[in-house]
C-alpha cells in the first residue's frame, strides 16, 4: 500500500550565506514512503538541504512543502507570511532529524531519552508516552538497555537510539544527515540496519550518506549535489551504475 503522509516537495530553493550561495535553485520532489540519497563532495549544501526542509534554515528563494503545508510559512492568497517560532516548532514535530553526532541526554536514561520529548511536545502522558518508547526499542533492537545511561552505550547503540528518539514524535518524514560518518566501521551496519528498516515500514526518508551500498540496496531515487546544484538524480541504478555527469563518475571513484 503507498504511503499517503510524508511528501516533501521543493521548489526552486536557494540560500545564501553572506555572498555564498549554499543552495543554488533546487528542486527536489520525494513522494511519500520513498528513501533518497543524497550523495556530494563536502560543502556542496547537502546539510542546508536537509536544514532548510526542518526550517533550521530560511530559504531566501523558492520554497519547501511537505503533504502541501509550507515549511515556516502560510500561505494567504499568493504571499506566504513566516510563521512564529511556535508555530514553527509544532511544524517541527513532523520531522524527524538524526544528525552525525547523536546528541542524546547523557544524563538521562536510554527509556527517559525517548519519553521526554513526545511528553513535552505531543503532550502525550507519560504512561503512553512510556509504552511507545517500548515499541522503539523493539524497532531498534535495544530492548536490554532501556535503563542503561546514554553515555555507556556504544556509538553504534547511542545512534540507533537517536533514530527511536526521533521516531518518538511518530514524524512524516525522516531526515539524516551522514548519520553514520562518526562510527567505527565496525559499528557502521547496525545503525544502516535501522534505516534499511524504516526504509521497509515506508517511511519517508532522506539520507545524506557516503555508503554507496547502502544506496544501491535501499534509494528509490539518488540526488547528487556540487556547489548547491543537483547535477544529477534519477534511480539509484541510473546514477550509481551510469552516472551521465563527469562531476558524479569522478566523486564515485573516490568514495566506491
Ligand atoms: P555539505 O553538508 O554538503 O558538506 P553544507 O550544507 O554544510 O555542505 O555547506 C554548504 C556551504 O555553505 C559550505 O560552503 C559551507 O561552508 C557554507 N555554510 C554552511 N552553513 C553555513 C553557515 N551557518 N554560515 C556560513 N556558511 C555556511
Ligand atoms: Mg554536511
Amino acid at each position: 500500500m503507498p504511503a499517503s503522509e510524508g511528501h516533501i516537495s521543493i521548489t526552486n530553493v536557494s540560500k545564501f550565506f553572506g555572498r555564498h550561495k549554499a543552495l543554488d535553485n533546487v528542486s527536489l520532489e520525494i513522494p511519500p514512503g520513498t528513501v533518497t540519497v543524497i550523495l556530494g563532495p563536502s560543502g556542496s549544501g547537502k546539510s542546508t538541504l536537509l536544514r532548510t526542509i526542518n526550517h533550521l534554515e530560511r530559504v531566501d528563494e523558492g520554497f519547501i512543502q511537505i503533504d502541501g503545508d509550507y515549511i515556516g510559512y502560510r500561505r494567504k492568497g499568493d504571499k506566504l507570511y513566516e510563521l512564529k517560532e511556535r508555530e514553527i516548532l509544532r511544524q517541527r514535530v513532523n520531522v524527524g532529524y538524526v544528525f552525525q553526532n547523536f546528541n542524546l541526554f547523557p544524563h538521562l536514561t536510554v527509556l527517559e531519552n525517548l519519553i521526554e520529548a513526545p511528553v513535552a511536545h505531543r503532550k502525550l502522558s507519560r504512561k503512553a508516552a512510556i509504552e511507545r518508547a517500548w515499541e522503539l526499542l523493539d524497532v531498534v533492537g535495544l530492548r536490554d538497555k532501556a535503563d542503561a545511561w546514554s553515555r555507556h552505550l556504544s556509538g553504534g547503540q547511542q545512534q540507533r537510539i537517536a533514530i527511536a528518539r526521533a521516531l518518538a514524535l511518530r514524524p512524516r518524514v525522516m531526515l539524516f544527515d551522514e548519520p553514520t560518518s562518526a562510527l567505527d566501521p565496525e559499528l557502521v551496519g547496525e545503525v544502516l540496519d535501522v534505516i534499511k528498516k524504516l526504509a521497509r515500514s515506508g517511511t519517508t526518508l532522506v539520507v545524506v550518506t557516503h555508503e554507496i551500498g547502502f544506496a544501491r540496496e535501499v534509494a528509490d531515487q539518488v540526488v547528487f549535489m556540487v556547489d548547491g546544484k543537483i547535477v544529477e538524480q534519477g534511480s539509484s541504478d541510473a546514477v550509481l551504475n551510469r552516472p551521465a555527469h563527469a562531476r558524479t563518475r569522478q566523486f564515485l571513484s573516490k568514495v566506491l
